[in-house]
């Protein structure tokens, strides 16, 4: 078998047609014929060795759907012809505490579908069954690549903070994560503020499910909500004036960070003591509530907003959203 991908050879390089041998498939180990893969900015960071873990060529995509074509003797729950879609964790050992807790994206064992080894800007990717997540039936293959990684990211959270469908919400940064946050808190029945800086995606951001857009640049406009919003979601990487979104939390508020954001957070004490607020964050999210996910998903016709380019244009649509401007996350097409 010859994978056919496209491959970055240093940092900060352009990707260029990649192909490899991915050797004997193990038996615990499903191959995935690519459909479509999503664009997530992990893959920009894992290009330009951001994170001082890529190995090189790296081929990313970690935002797959498509079509299981060949199973190990010990898969489980699989079977050839079935879609399913692979995100950011390729494999987990299976045996830890947090595994068999149902924590897998917890395991300190964890493979990652693009550290190390190739992921889906290829016709055909390979990973463990359980991170293969069955698709549930009817869903739009066109658009669900990016649930499996930026979408669980954002999904978690509201399943971790035990959102109510009677709270007050509000998440910061409304782009490829942000924007599907969003989706997923109007369909739980909250009452959903965006905190954007960009003045040009407001229309599109209410029709999205936001109820009310605060400039998140104006001291005035976040001032006026103080002490009402019951969880807030960040999604953004940049530091921001944490102190006012702790303020504009109701007691018992929940600030929550998927952003990995890059300088440490200045978190005022006393901004949590009064009100008993708590900070935290987390990383994606389990293979079952990603399934779970899912099928919300399909119930409730959620999907990200997406622009399509063809797998070979793939520098293009890198180039699309390194410019910022996608509008709000890229899928490719094979
Ligand atoms: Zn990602
Ligand atoms: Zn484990």
């Amino acid at each position: 078998m010859k994978v056919n991908a496209y491959a970055a050879s240093e940092p900060k390089g352009k990707l260029a047609p990649f192909s490899y041998e991915p050797g004997k498939l193990g038996s615990e180990q499903v191959d995935i014929k690519v459909s479509h893969c999503g664009i997530c900015h992990s893959d920009l960071s894992m290009i330009n060795n951001d994170w001082g873990m890529t190995e090189y060529p790296i081929v990313p995509g970690h935002e797959i759907v498509g079509e299981v074509v060949a199973t190990g003797a010990a898969v489980k729950n699989i079977k050839i012809g079935d879609k399913v879609g692979l995100g950011w964790f390729s494999a987990s050992c299976m045996s830890c505490q947090q595994c068999m807790e149902g924590s897998h994206h917890l395991c300190s064992n964890n493979e990652a579908t693009i550290v190390g080894r190739h992921g889906g800007f290829a016709d055909y990717v390979r990973g463990h069954w359980s991170w293969a997540i069955p698709l549930p039936e009817g869903i739009d293959l066109s658009k669900a690549g990016p649930l499996l990684c930026g979408g669980i990211t954002v999904f978690n959270p509201i399943i971790l903070a035990g959102v109510k469908p009677t709270d007050t919400v509000g998440v910061i940064g409304i782009g490829g994560l942000g924007h599907m946050a969003l989706k997923f808190l109007k369909h739980w029945g909250c009452e959903v503020i965006a905190f954007s800086s960009n003045p040009a995606k407001k229309e599109q951001i209410l029709k999205m499910g936001a109820t009310k857009v605060i400039d998140s640049t104006s001291p005035q406009e976040l001032e006026s909500i103080q002490g009402t919003v019951n969880f807030i979601l960040n999604t953004t990487n940049v530091t921001l004036d944490w102190d006012s979104y702790l303020t504009a939390l109701a007691p018992k508020g929940k600030f929550h960070t998927v952003g990995a954001v890059l300088e440490p957070m200045a978190i005022p004490a006393f901004s949590l003591l009064g009100g008993e607020k708590s900070v935290s964050g987390s990383p994606l999210g389990s293979p079952a509530l990603t399934k779970t996910m899912l099928d919300f998903c399909v119930r409730h016709n959620i999907y990200p907003t997406v622009e399509e380019f063809p797998m070979e244009k793939v520098n293009e649509a890198i180039k699309h959203l390194e410019d910022g401007k996608a509008r709000f996350r890229i899928v490719l097409k094979n």
